[in-house]
């Protein structure tokens, strides 16, 4: 079945079913991706914040948190770590403390890992920088630059980023700008699923992904994660849930609109919906995540920043995944 976008966002589709959405995102998937599956790490360098994010225990306020920043030797351990279990590609996640994690120290880090490892993608998950910072943070050897703006709605992004540097969304909004400005074609784009209306929120992302497409020809990996309870979060519930069904629809949104974009299902998601979201249009998964500092290398040290559902190893996940069809992407 054929769905037509409208150019500013995605309207007429939302109205489909879900099966109508699944079947045409399938045949995007099919188009651009097969059966394939792309899978990554994320290593966490810090949980130092300045930022006072509701939703996050890694958040200023929290008082109980463990706090580290890894230094650039325990960064390649860790790295290290992660490579041992077979994963290729890495999403370096740095909290947001310009002197405990600088410019300087990212690309001390992505150097020594460069260096170091035999690891072939590194991301960075990081706060928005001026244009220069950015250029170089790609020299360094950051393959992709990824910054989810939370929420677009200004007042649920004010209500929610109480104090600290996040607070300046336009800053944030614009981050995608500088940074393909400064040569990052790669973008990773998302919004915190269940922090405002998703009805609000997906056209939204839509919109902003479809200029960052235009303006720079941007490669775009699209990121649905929902609202966890963290640890030290004084939010412990989503202010506008999100459940399974809406979930998928979401996923299946983004495919239509953008069909050889990267969708990414996190291990927020339980194995048997990760899977589900696959053939809803998702082409790739996090796997073997430890979301604190060091938690490959130096388990249960620090605060993490919220518990995952899909805990199994990486080695787990490529087995599983390939036992059913898939294809692992190199
Ligand atoms: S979500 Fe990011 S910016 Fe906000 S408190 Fe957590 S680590 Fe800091």
């Amino acid at each position: 079945m054929k769905l037509t976008l409208d150019p500013q966002g995605i309207a007429p589709a939302e109205d489909a079913s879900t099966e109508a959405l699944i079947e045409a995102a399938w045949d995007a998937r099919q188009q651009h991706f097969g059966r394939r599956v792309g899978l990554f790490t994320p290593l966490y360098l810090s949980n130092d914040c300045l930022n006072n994010c509701l939703y996050c225990g890694f958040r200023r306020d929290n008082t109980d948190a463990a706090r580290k920043t890894l230094t650039v030797e325990e960064a390649v351990q860790e790295a290290r770590a992660i490579e041992a279990e077979g994963v290729r590609h890495l999403l370096l996640v740095v909290s947001e403390h310009p002197e405990r994690a600088s410019v300087d120290y990212l690309c001390d880090v992505a150097g020594a890992i460069r260096a170091q490892t035999g690891l072939t993608t590194l991301g960075l998950n990081a706060p928005p920088y001026a244009v220069e910072e950015f250029r170089r943070l790609r020299e360094a050897g950051y393959d992709y630059y990824q910054c989810f703006q939370e929420t677009y709605h200004p007042e649920t992004y004010r209500e929610m980023h109480p104090s600290g540097p996040k607070r300046r969304y336009a800053w944030r909004v614009e981050a995608m700008d500088r940074a393909a400005k400064a040569g990052f074609r790669r973008l990773g784009m998302g919004t915190l699923l269940g922090l405002h209306d998703w009805t609000f929120e997906v056209p939204a992302l839509v919109r902003h992904a479809r200029t960052l497409v235009d303006r720079y020809g941007a490669t775009l990996s699209l990121s649905v994660p929902r609202l966890r309870p963290a640890p030290g979060a004084p939010l412990r519930q989503a202010p506008s849930p999100v459940p399974d069904d809406i979930l998928t629809r979401i996923v299946a949104l983004y495919r239509i609109a953008f069909p050889a974009a990267h969708v990414v299902v996190s291990t927020r998601e339980r194995p048997t919906l990760r899977e589900a979201l696959l053939r809803a249009g998702a082409s790739m998964l996090s796997v073997g995540s430890k979301t604190w500092p060091g938690g490959h290398a130096h388990p249960d040290r620090w605060t993490k920043q919220f518990d995952v559902v899909d805990d199994r190893s990486a080695a787990e996940v490529r087995e599983d995944l390939v036992k059913k069809g898939w294809e692992l992407e190199p």
